[in-house]
């Protein structure tokens, strides 16, 4: 009986319909994922009211122009949410236009499509991207006057560009020790006076970019804050120069695309940094992906250097690593070097005593010089 009574019931209940079948037509446009993303290409005989004229168009269809004025010819990036289907074909029949190109990438303005030739980032004079490599070396953190100014005349004197040290530093335990702050920073700008070495420092929140920019001449954007969008863009109000290093689990396109959010704010100056990701291999701090160099190579104009130090986590291995970065073409170094590694407050098991750097220079010089690249000279010590 009750088995009967079951039976009926199912018969009276409607199997469910599937969910497709009753939803209605979507309201909204249909974009092909390709119509998102385009690069007007004018004509080198183009006018500047042709320019404006595209980007005026633009403007109607509430989508921004990027414009990269070449040595021949000005190329227009269209920035915005959608781009309508039809865009392309009326950007080809505009006056001045030569033609469009789609650009593939979620990135534009990071696109190598978007700028075929390297982006070269100049720092207080030193090109970072062009055919020199820079070296970049410094404690993890700064910890006193003595240390840093003593840092810094051993990495310039072993033939470092660039000094680093981190006055706001993020540290995974919240009991660890995180930075001198202000201090830090006007330490940094002493070594820099003493020592002509521009300064590469971490700015961790919107409201310090500021006053880190006051004294830096590179923001230092680490892997925990690489998706921190407020601050890339704060950064990008800037013009300073920025090193964007990679998360810690990142892809390679959401590397990009933060540099993207960087780019967008009007701050072209983005040096990437790859300072190794998480993998299951525990016999390193994290696996340094080499692959990186090359595949930001090929997708992007934008330089890239790599950090072997937190690449790494062990001193030893670093050197090896650094080699193997500049060999597949990065366009530098950042590497922890502190004149007393065993009493280092952070990161002391990853740095290089200033004697191990002075021994690794040369090395990196001659990997250079193999693949026809050599290592840039800060400009007051060409002058000296
Ligand atoms: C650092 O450079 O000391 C640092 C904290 O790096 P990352 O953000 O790559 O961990
Ligand atoms: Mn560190």
């Amino acid at each position: 009986m009750l088995a009967h009574m079951l039976q009926t019931h199912s018969i009276l209940v409607e199997p469910p319909q599937p969910q497709s079948a009753v939803l209605p037509y979507p309201q909204y446009p249909v974009f092909q994922e390709e119509d998102r993303s385009m690069v007007v290409v004018m004509r080198t005989e183009a006018t500047e009211a042709h320019i404006e004229g595209v980007l005026e168009r633009l403007h109607e269809h509430a989508l921004k122009g990027h414009l990269v004025r070449g040595e021949e010819r000005t190329i227009i990036g269209v920035v915005g949410a959608m781009i309508p289907p039809t865009l392309r074909e009326e950007m080809e029949h505009f006056p001045g236009v030569a033609h469009t190109i789609r650009i593939t990438q979620p990135y534009k303005l990071a696109a190598r499509e978007f700028r075929p030739h390297d982006t070269v980032v100049d720092v207080r004079g030193i090109p970072v991207g062009g055919g020199a490599c820079v070296v970049i070396a410094g404690p993890c953190t700064v910890e006193s006057e003595a240390q840093i100014v003593q840092t810094a005349h051993a990495v310039r004197e072993a033939g470092a560009t660039m000094l680093r040290g981190g006055a706001f530093k993020p540290r995974t335990s919240p009991y660890a020790f995180r930075g001198l702050g202000e201090e830090g920073l006007r330490l940094l700008a002493l070594a820099r006076s003493e020592t002509g070495l521009p300064v590469v420092t971490e700015v961790m929140t919107p409201t310090d970019v500021d006053l880190v920019a006051r004294y830096a001449d590179v923001l230092q954007i680490g892997a925990r804050n690489m998706q921190n969008y407020q601050l890339l863009e704060e950064v990008g109000r800037t013009g300073v120069p920025v090193l964007l290093k990679r998360g810690m689990s990142a892809t390679i396109d959401e590397w990009l695309l933060s540099a993207e959010y960087i780019i967008a704010q009007g701050n072209p100056n983005v040096i990437l940094c790859e300072r190794g990701i998480r993998t299951f291999e525990t016999a390193t701090r994290n696996t340094m992906d080499i692959n990186a160099i090359a595949v930001v190579k090929k997708r992007s104009h934008l330089p890239i250097i790599a950090d072997p130090s937190h690449g790494t986590g062990k001193w030893y291995l670093v050197p090896s690593v650094a080699l193997a970065a500049i060999a597949a073409g990065a366009d530098g170094l950042i590497i922890e070097a502190h004149p007393d590694p065993d009493r280092a407050v952070s990161d002391g098991g990853q740095s290089l005593t200033l004697e191990n750097f002075a021994a690794l220079m040369p090395k990196i010089a001659a990997v250079a010089a193999a693949i026809e690249r050599s290592i840039a000279v800060p400009l007051e010590l060409e002058v000296a």
